[in-house]
């Protein structure tokens, strides 16, 4: 099979790339064909291989460098029209060991694959992090939503994801034409599309995070941030300023959640 691994690291996340993509070379879909789409403004990444696409992208500031993910991918459609399936992954995961094809979702799974969140697999609907503001197109309703999947990892068959990939880019410049971010950015939004779909499911262990006491084999690891100057460094944000971001959104959250 031809597969499409898509892949951000704009600022200082290009430290990531290397153990990327040398673990995924060595466990990730072996027996086949896989091409590296790399948006970055890096110039330490070299693009010298046949598998590696490099496609420039600057630095859209945070959250933009997430939040606008399905746009830098509608970009390459075109390209990514000629695989069998898409994967994308965040920049800080590390495959430990083989990852085969249990990631290939069937058309009866609506083609889609998604990971259960870590902090979220073992809670129920009313703990998920869901974006609940009708003024957003990711809001999930309260008493709605089976599940709380990671944006860090996810994919499928190509003309299914490239259905997400298009739809979201849609439904998030609407957010931001009417002044709304979603609480998780692309993260509320992949869950709100999924609401509904019989998507592939994979455990945490698909997305285990760092040194996190989980119950599970972990397969792919979340690179602890910390061990990287910490989020604020990576992100280029101001500590203090995303702090009070954050307690106000997650005030706001609480909320409207109303506890
Ligand atoms: N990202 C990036 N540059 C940035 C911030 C984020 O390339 O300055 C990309 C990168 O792929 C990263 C993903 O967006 O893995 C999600 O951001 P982050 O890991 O900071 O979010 P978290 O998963 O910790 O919520």
């Amino acid at each position: 099979m031809k597969i499409a691994v898509l892949y951000i690291c704009t600022g200082k996340y290009d430290i990531f790339w290397k153990g990327f993509y040398q673990t995924s070379e060595k466990y990730f879909l072996t027996n086949h064909e896989k091409h590296y789409f790399v948006f970055t403004d890096s110039t330490s990444i070299s693009d010298d291989h046949s598998r590696i696409h490099k496609i420039h992208q600057v630095s859209l500031g945070w959250p933009y460098n997430t939040l606008m993910r399905f746009k830098f991918f509608q970009s390459i459609e075109n390209e990514l029209k000629e695989f069998d399936y898409i994967y994308f992954f965040n920049s800080n995961m590390r495959f430990l060991s083989n990852v085969g094809e249990e990631v290939f979702p069937s058309e009866e799974e609506d083609g889609l694959l998604a990971v259960l969140h870590p902090g979220y697999f073992n809670k129920t609907e009313k703990d998920f992090p869901y974006e609940r503001s009708k003024r957003s197109l990711a809001c999930i309703r309260k008493g709605e939503g089976k599940h709380y999947y990671m944006g860090g990892f996810n994919g499928g068959i190509a003309k299914d994801f490239l259905n997400l990939i298009n739809k979201l880019s849609q439904n998030i410049e609407t957010d931001l034409s009417n002044n709304i971010i979603a609480v998780w950015h692309d993260e509320s939004h992949l869950n709100a599309y999924l609401l509904n779909k019989k998507n592939r499911i994979l455990s945490p262990a698909y997305g285990f995070g760092e040194g996190w006491p989980l119950p599970f084999e972990p397969k792919i690891i979340v690179l602890d941030k910390n061990k990287f100057g910490g989020h604020h460094f990576l992100r280029e944000t101001p500590p203090q300023k995303t702090g009070i971001v954050r307690k106000v959104k997650r005030w706001l959250y609480q909320k409207v959640k109303g506890n």
